[in-house]
């Protein structure tokens, strides 16, 4: 690796186990029906060793993610929290997330949940004609009925939530059904995933034509209807991000984590170490094999920072954050985007758009932008977003 500075991590994504309970029809993870489960022996390595680096300084993530973390159980998770207490340094400060598929969240979960102040996010595709679509069980049966279930666990018991939803053609087409939608059950932070071309996945969604627009369009009329009904959704991860990109003062660098080695650093149930897009692990490609730079029951975490594989797609990455810079006016916001979208949508990592980044960072600063000019319009009027009347406030300038 060059340059001189030592790697930060700042997310720690652990596969558990890879098994699934469902069976996603846009699930590209190969190994879902595998039943293993990672050994104690791998997390102590995994975490004394990311402790002894120094490598994590202040505060760090864990993401409990791919498979499903629920079909382990509680006690499991007890056990790695109180591992990583014990070895954790008095001054680093962990928090622990899980991305669950939500049909096996109890009144025992949701315990646990409040007390080790764990940050859940459930994937749910929308209403039950969308979300059964695609989210389905090893025998094709619809999963919307045990995630509802398990979302209305997690509000009964108050346990703080966010939504992920992958959206569709068909539901990027229906803003106003999806928003009745959370309305209806209670949700308030959203997420919006587009089903995406990844491993051995082809994305349908991304060859319809007039995608960006639909997308464009989408964002728009959920952003509209949000406002309109002040209090009900609190954040919109596609609005709010981009927005406070866009305002972001002009000397704040922009920090892409998925191009930096091991801010987002991934391990699987063997032990396997990857990092840059977590989705790479568990994806295989001829320039760079299985993307795994080593392991942690064998090797050293600092000596996988000279790995060759690891330079070679660092290197390949650097050239194509620098296209990115040298032809993208919306490098500013955006830092050069997602590696693992380039490379299975380009085919190279050295590459720069794609339709991913046209949508979710194109076309999102677009519409925030759009937004911000009828805002500093309104500022004359004056008429909020909403067409409420309000006092005007100073619009700052965008950074792109
Ligand atoms: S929006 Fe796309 S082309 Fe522009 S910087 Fe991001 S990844 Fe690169």
């Amino acid at each position: 690796m060059n340059g001189p500075q030592q790697p930060q991590i700042q997310l720690l994504v652990i596969q558990p186990t890879p098994f699934c309970n469902i069976d996603c029809r846009y699930c590209y993870l190969p190994d879902r029906s595998n039943k293993a489960v990672i050994a104690e022996e791998t997390l102590r390595n995994l975490f004394a060793q990311v402790f002894a680096s120094g490598w994590a300084a202040g505060e760090l993530s864990i993401v409990w993610h791919a498979g499903e973390p629920m079909v382990l159980p509680i006690e499991f998770y007890r056990r790695a929290f109180r591992l990583v207490d014990e070895l954790k340094p008095a001054d680093l400060a962990v928090g622990h997330s899980f991305q669950t598929n939500g049909t096996l969240i109890d009144d025992k979960w949701c315990r646990f949940f409040i007390e080790h102040h764990v940050n859940i996010g459930v994937s749910i595709d929308g209403p039950k004609r969308l979300h059964d679509r695609n989210r389905v069980t090893r025998a094709g049966r619809g999963t919307f009925d045990k995630t509802v279930a398990g979302l209305r666990r997690l509000r009964d018991h108050r346990v703080p939530f966010h939504v992920i939803s992958v959206l569709s053609s068909e539901s990027l087409a229906v803003p106003r059904e999806m928003f009745e939608f959370y309305i209806a059950e209670g949700i308030s932070d959203v997420c919006f995933n587009v089903e995406e071309t990844e491993g051995s996945h082809v994305s349908e969604t991304f060859a319809a034509a007039d995608i960006e627009q639909a997308y464009y369009r989408f964002l728009s009329e959920f952003w509209r209807l949000s406002a309109a009904a002040p209090g009900k959704i609190a954040f919109i991860r596609e609005i709010d991000d981009t927005t406070r990109q866009v305002l972001r003062p002009q000397e704040a660098r922009f920090f892409n984590q998925l191009v930096e080695p091991f801010a987002v650093t991934s391990m699987d149930w063997r032990g396997n170490i990857a990092t840059f897009s977590p989705e790479l692990l568990g994806l295989r490609n001829s320039d760079y094999g299985d993307f795994i730079i080593g392991n942690i029951n064998r090797d050293r975490l600092v000596d996988m920072a000279g790995r060759a594989v690891l330079a070679k797609m660092l290197a390949d990455i650097r050239a194509g954050v620098a296209l990115c810079r040298e032809r993208c006016g919306y490098f500013s916001v955006c830092g050069g985007g997602e590696p693992v979208n380039k490379l299975f949508e380009n085919g190279s990592f050295a590459t720069s758009e794609t339709t991913y980044c046209r949508m979710t960072k194109m076309r999102a600063t677009d519409l925030v932008l759009d937004r911000l000019e009828r805002m500093r319009q309104a500022e004359a009027e004056p008429r909020g977003l909403d067409g409420v009347a309000r006092s005007p406030v100073p619009i700052p300038s965008p950074t792109v």
